[in-house]
């Protein structure tokens, strides 16, 4: 194997102690935690690890946390009703709604609904409209995440071919534009892209957000390039990426595995955005080394 490994675990580690210190200093100017609440909708079994997670390692940086859970059956109403008691609720400075949501609820309706100041998650249809304007804003928290392990490994993106695989709202998207707005030349690819692997083989920078078992193969990509694998797959009851990672770490030159590698970053951004918010809300400066 030639390529370096970007360990994401570490990255995350730090992002969460400069949320911790930030944290700490929030608390001692305004005496109180910043505040998440997450909302999850009845009992799927991974949305609850997530939650759990979530909520844990938000506690774990200093913030005060509240899980909600609302039964499967929750109407649109009740849940914009929720939505504008915690808007309202100054205590609370991020709030999000685990996904995937059960009917009748839509993602969409939610999106739109959420107070864009405390969207942490950054979905919302004005957060989104920020960052297509460059704008600072509530930014999502993957593509983030990717974006500061791209940094961490010092990838000159500057006029570098990056080839975004997945163009979906909360990953691939975001991605691109954060991509674009680091001066990369983007290509944003997808199911019915031709010849995806002759377009990756071009790419200094792959960023794999696709939800198919290692379909990046070895021969699809450039010697030296860097390639970040967001997905995260059932194979043979392990877990595995977008990227066949053996492959692909004999070609690259620096690689993210999975797991460790862009998972444990997402939690750790979604603090961020938290800190960030609360900040942001009270009027003080933000936190300096975690959002850039
Ligand atoms: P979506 O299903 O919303 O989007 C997948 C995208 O991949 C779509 O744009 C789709 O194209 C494209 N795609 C699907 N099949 C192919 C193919 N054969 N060739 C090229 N493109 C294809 O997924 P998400 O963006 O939500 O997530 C992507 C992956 O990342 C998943 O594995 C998910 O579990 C993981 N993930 C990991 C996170 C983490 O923290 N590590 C966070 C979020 C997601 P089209 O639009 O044409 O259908």
């Amino acid at each position: 194997m030639s390529a370096t490994v970007i360990d994401g675990r570490d990255a995350a580690r730090r992002v969460r102690e400069r949320v911790a210190e930030g944290c700490a200093a929030f608390e001692a100017r305004h005496g109180r935690k910043p505040g998440l609440v997450g909302i999850q909708v009845g009992e799927d079994p991974a949305s609850e690890i997530y939650q759990r997670n979530k909520a844990q390692q938000a506690e774990e940086a200093g913030m005060a946390v509240e899980r909600m859970k609302l039964p499967a059956g929750t109407t649109q109403a009740e849940m914009d009703a929720l939505l504008d008691r915690l808007a309202a609720d100054d205590a609370v400075d991020g709030m999000l709604v685990q996904l995937p949501v059960p009917e009748p609820l839509a993602e969409p309706a939610i999106a739109a609904h959420i107070a864009p100041s405390k969207d942490v998650d950054g979905f919302s249809p004005v957060n989104i409209g920020h960052l297509v304007r460059g704008e600072p804003c509530l930014r999502p928290c993957t593509p983030s995440g990717v974006m500061w392990l791209l940094d961490d490994a010092g990838v000159d993106l500057e006029g570098a071919n990056a080839v975004v695989i997945g163009r979906s709202v909360i990953v691939g998207k975001p991605q691109a534009l954060m991509l674009l707005e680091r001066n990369a030349t983007v290509t944003i690819t997808h199911s019915r892209t031709r010849d995806l692997a002759a377009v990756c083989r071009e790419a200094d920078v792959i960023v794999a957000a696709v939800g198919v078992a290692e379909m990046v193969r070895g021969d699809w990509v450039k010697p030296g390039a860097t390639v970040i694998d967001v997905g995260m797959n059932r194979l043979d009851d392990r877990l595995c990426g977008d990227v066949a990672y053996d492959e692909v770490a004999e070609v690259a030159g620096a690689i993210t595995p999975v797991p460790g590698g862009v998972g444990p970053m997402t939690i750790a951004f979604l603090l961020a955005n938290t800190l960030q918010s609360a900040e942001r809300r009270m009027g003080d400066e933000p936190t300096r080394g975690i959002i850039t």
